[in-house]
């Protein structure tokens, strides 16, 4: 399985969740697999869809789903911390980890060698974190958690590679933004501070 076949799980199990996905061949591939308004495409930001998602979490009383990458994750690992703080219930964030910075040709990453990203997610507070390894483990996985109260962290084991013909986005950045913005305002507004603990404690 590559993560092209992992996303395909992951985007057949999200209902009317907002995804913010990591920048490069990720979001080519969601684009590919399932366009919907409620996703956000980053053409910029290596490393931010998981800041992005957990603020857009925090923001609005919408369920959201980050996508993002090990070597992304890995370049922002306070990310994890910052979750395990804010803990908002509403927010999961999806780990695809094929060992390898993939949109820059697979070189390996942390998690080819030291890194263990669902050890960081639980040393960092986060209580709810899943790793699966077999494809058809995806979906019931995601599933289960959007269905629970989070934050949740879902690392899916995969292994390197992409198919071939997978295309650039063919809208530009502000379409995205656009439409995104206008599927989440056409969702429930507001944010509800119940629902996070403890991040006023960095102001
Ligand atoms: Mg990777």
């Amino acid at each position: 399985m590559r993560r092209y076949e992992a996303t395909r799980e992951i985007m057949n199990a999200i209902g009317d969740e907002l995804v913010v996905c990591n920048i490069g061949h990720p979001s080519q591939e969601v684009f590919t697999l399932r366009d919907r308004p409620e996703n956000f495409y980053m053409f910029g930001s290596m490393g931010l869809a998981s800041s992005i998602g957990l603020g857009l979490a925090m923001a609005r009383d919408r369920k959201v789903v980050a996508l993002d990458g090990d070597g992304s994750v890995a370049m922002n690992m306070g990310t994890l911390a910052t979750i395990g703080l804010a803990r908002p219930k509403n927010y999961t964030l999806v780990i695809v980890d094929n060992r390898s910075y993939g949109s820059t040709g697979f070189q390996r990453s942390f998690t080819a060698d030291n890194l263990r990203l669902e050890e960081v997610a639980r040393g960092s507070g986060v209580e709810s974190v899943a790793v699966v390894d077999r494809q058809a483990e995806i979906a019931p996985t995601l599933t289960r958690l959007l269905g629970e109260d989070g934050p949740h962290v879902l690392v899916v084991k995969c292994e390197p590679g992409m198919p071939e013909g997978i295309g650039v986005i063919p809208i530009d950045g502000m379409e995205v933004r656009d439409r995104f913005m206008a599927a989440v305002a056409s969702g429930r507004r507001g944010s509800d501070p119940a629902r996070t603990r403890g991040i006023r404690s960095l102001a």
